[in-house]
């Protein structure tokens, strides 16, 4: 008999895990229905021994100095700055838009202050920005919307933006300076030894048992632990009895080709052309040096593993109503981007699982030996 069952093995499920034995000393059973911990950002050595990313390219960047330090509990790091070009009628170009993606674009010599000018004349005034287009096309005009990002967004959602929350398109900025680096976070690193070890040394503690290949559909019933944190498919735990939350997935197919680098950079974005929406080269990530090299194709499907939560009005409708019947749930507590239905990144992941563990700690009398956190998550206990 343990005292907690968390189900799923990736961020969301291994730090609260961790938090739970390290600071309340309480036994965990930790179960995924992969064969693997770590979740999408499961990393491996392939056939030719270079480290991949088995569920696509996963780049940590994060504001918060606390994620960073607890994260390096478990690893050491490596600087990576990550830069994306885009295959443009028939160009590389930096993206997000910068000053040299439209210069090199127009063939234009325009200063920083000439951009600003330049985008004044092309961007079309929205109202009231609600959907994907509206955010990009009231900010740099309606040819570079087409060119950089329709396609792309049609390909990797199904979905025209028009038809896509805001939140979307919004993740990338859009600059007038010559900075060509996707994120501007104040930490850009990524797990020295990868993301799969540092999993390891979180889950790697007297307390917690992990045990993989175990579907939670196939022991809910066996009262295995007096309270449960749930991290896969929110929908899916309800057995969809409200109607299926739409989850977008992919499918990755990885290559190694012999020759010792492909492309410029760690990710080329191909928003015209092509049925995939981008390919990466892992060893700019890595580090790694190696003869040969190994690259990801992402191909957006609609049936699949669940990887993407689609921001839409009436999918987060849905999932409140989800979310109400989580909230009626006792002793079982739903984090993470597919439990919470939130397009989050690994930081924000591991940000609600800090702060949902504080939660919990707080709700069950607060044996927790060091500091609390507090809010964030679904708190059904
Ligand atoms: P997951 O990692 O999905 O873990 C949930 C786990 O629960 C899974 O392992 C699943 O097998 C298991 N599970 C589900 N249901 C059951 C069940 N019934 N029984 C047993 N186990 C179950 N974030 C970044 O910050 N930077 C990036 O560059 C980045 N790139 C990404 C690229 C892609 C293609 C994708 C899909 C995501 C990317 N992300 C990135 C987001 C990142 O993957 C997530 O934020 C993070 O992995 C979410 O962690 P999680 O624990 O919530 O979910
Ligand atoms: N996007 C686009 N063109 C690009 C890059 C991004 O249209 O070249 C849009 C697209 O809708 C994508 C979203 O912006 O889904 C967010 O991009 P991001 O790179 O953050 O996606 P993720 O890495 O989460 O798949």
């Amino acid at each position: 008999m343990h005292d907690w069952l968390v189900v799923g093995a990736g961020f969301a499920g291994s730090v609260i895990a961790e938090r739970i034995a390290t600071q309340r000393g309480e036994r965990v059973l930790v179960i995924d229905r992969r064969p693997h911990i770590a979740g999408n950002a499961y990393d491996h050595l392939d056939d030719a021994g270079l480290m991949i990313h088995r569920y696509g390219p996963h780049i940590f960047h994060t504001n918060s100095a606390a994620i960073v330090e607890y994260l390096g509990r478990f690893t050491e790091w490596r600087p990576y700055e990550h830069r994306v070009l885009a295959m443009v009628d028939g160009m590389l170009l930096p993206i997000p838009i910068n000053l040299d993606t439209v210069n090199r674009l127009y063939g234009m010599g325009l200063d920083s202050a000439g951009m600003e000018r330049w985008l004044e004349g092309v961007r079309e005034p929205v109202a009231k920005i609600e959907t994907s287009e509206d955010v990009v096309v009231s900010t740099v005009g309606r040819e570079l919307y087409e060119k950089f990002f329709r396609g792309y967004t049609r390909k990797q959602w199904g979905l025209d933006p028009s038809e896509l929350a805001k939140s979307v398109t919004a993740r990338i900025p859009t600059r007038t300076n010559r900075d060509d680096r996707y994120f501007t976070d104040t930490y850009q690193q990524m797990p020295k030894a990868g993301y799969t070890a540092m999993f390891g040394r979180m889950l790697d503690h007297p307390k917690i048992e992990v045990r993989l290949g175990v579907d939670y559909r196939a022991l809910k019933d066996r009262g295995l632990a007096a309270r449960t944190v749930y991290t896969g498919p929110i929908d899916e735990f309800f057995d969809f009895r409200l109607g299926r939350l739409p989850y977008r997935s992919l499918r990755f197919e990885h290559v190694t080709e012999d020759r010792e680098w492909a492309q410029p950079v760690g990710t080329v974005n191909y928003p015209q052309t092509e049925a995939y929406t981008r390919i990466t080269e892992y060893k700019h990530l890595t580090g790694q040096v190696h003869p040969k090299t190994s690259l990801t194709y992402e191909y957006p499907m609609a049936e699949g593993d669940p990887y993407y939560p689609v921001p839409r009005p009436e999918n987060e409708a849905l999932f409140k109503r989800y979310e109400a019947l989580a909230a009626a749930t006792p002793d079982v507590w739903f984090v993470g981007r597919l439990a919470t239905y939130r397009y989050y990144n690994m930081d924000q992941v591991v940000g609600q699982a800090l702060a949902t563990f504080g939660r919990i700690d707080e709700s069950l009398g607060g044996q927790a030996r060091h500091g609390r956190q507090s809010g964030g998550g679904v708190h059904a206990g």
